[in-house]
């Protein structure tokens, strides 16, 4: 068996997958509750229960990125993180080593004045979609490289 490495090149942000969860009180049961009963009096279930629920902007199956669907964040496709499966990430995708058969390669200069322009406007528009959510950190944005293995 042998070991294959995949690399992608990610402008962006990184955040904790915690931080696209919060939790809300929700309705124990379907029934209707008079006043301030702690439970129901039809089924006995508590009225009121703490549930896990995505935050603003998380959408845990986003169809309108990908034809099965993914996770997106602000409408960016959510990345995992290779190593520690608590990380995410959004941005863009630069190098997917997928796509490249070679490291060998000189990229032009183009590329390189191109992306510190990208840079700005990407930043400004995470950092605007990010900040009330409270997922943004002027230090976990930026150029991640990515490995996964499999
Ligand atoms: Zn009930």
């Amino acid at each position: 068996m042998s070991v294959k490495y995949t690399h992608y090149l990610l402008l962006g942000l990184r955040f904790e997958e915690e931080k696209l969860w919060k939790t809300d009180k929700v309705r124990g049961c379907q029934h209707k509750i008079k006043g301030k009963d702690k439970f129901c009096s039809i089924c006995g279930k508590k009225t009121w229960v703490n549930k896990e629920v995505p935050i603003e902007g998380y959408n845990e199956n986003d169809e309108d990125l990908e034809k099965y669907g993914c996770e997106s964040l602000c409408g960016f496709k959510i990345m995992f993180g290779g190593y520690e499966n608590s990380l995410r990430y959004i941005g863009l995708v630069l190098i997917n080593s997928i796509d490249y058969d070679s490291y060998d390669k000189k990229m032009e200069d183009s590329v390189f004045e191109s992306l510190s322009k990208l840079k700005a406007t990407l930043k400004e528009k995470i950092k605007e979609k990010t900040e009330p959510l409270g997922l943004w950190h002027e230090e976990s944005f930026g150029f991640w490289m990515i490995e996964y293995v499999c």
